[in-house]
């Protein structure tokens, strides 16, 4: 819909944004930001995100403009960061600050400072009609719980842990390869 819809032409690899308008359950948050990556594409089987934000046992987060997000009720939000056990190390503060309301529990968003542009809206908060996606990557695949059946079509990449490419990355090729729906 997003790329479709502002007409950019095969091969133009112009930046496309979309304005995404979301809210939590209970609605004593909303926010807009504008997204050059809208696409509900990658599914993140991580323990963090199961729990969190995960009601197939994933979560879907979308790539914004940190800059341009606006938060009304913001007194409502609170922040997660997740303690994080790895193999015989100490435990830490991930350093993703997982937002959501405290009154009704959505999730809404993942910012991170170590990239302070960026922001990571749950596509399940978005109010705004997203693009479908042509394809799902399944990633954190090594933390998936072991009742989840991994969904999607037979040429979906797959991850054990993080993907070898970005959000932004993977728009760029789609943006390039798919023809207008
Ligand atoms: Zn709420
Ligand atoms: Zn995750």
């Amino acid at each position: 819909m997003a790329f479709e819809a502002s007409g950019v032409p095969n091969g133009d690899l112009k930046e496309v944004s979309m304005k995404l308008e979301g809210s939590c359950h209970c609605g004593r948050v909303t926010f807009s930001v504008e997204s050059t990556e809208p696409v509900p594409f990658i599914r993140c089987y991580c323990s963090i995100c199961r729990k969190t934000a995960g009601t197939g046992g994933y979560a879907i987060n979308l790539g914004a403009d940190h800059r341009t997000l606006k938060v009304k009720g913001r007194r409502h939000l609170r922040v997660y960061q997740a303690v994080i056990h790895e193999g015989g190390e100490e435990a830490r503060h991930s350093t993703g600050q997982r937002h959501f309301c405290g009154v009704c529990g959505t999730a809404l968003w993942l910012y991170d400072p170590s990239w302070p542009d960026l922001v990571h809206p749950h596509a399940g908060a978005i109010d705004t009609p997203l693009p479908k996606p042509r394809e799902s990557v399944h990633i954190l695949l090594g933390s998936k719980a072991e009742w989840v059946r991994v969904e999607g079509r037979k040429g979906d990449p797959r991850f054990e842990g993080y993907p070898d490419f970005s959000l932004k990355e993977w728009h760029q090729r789609h943006r390039r390869k798919d023809p207008a729906d």
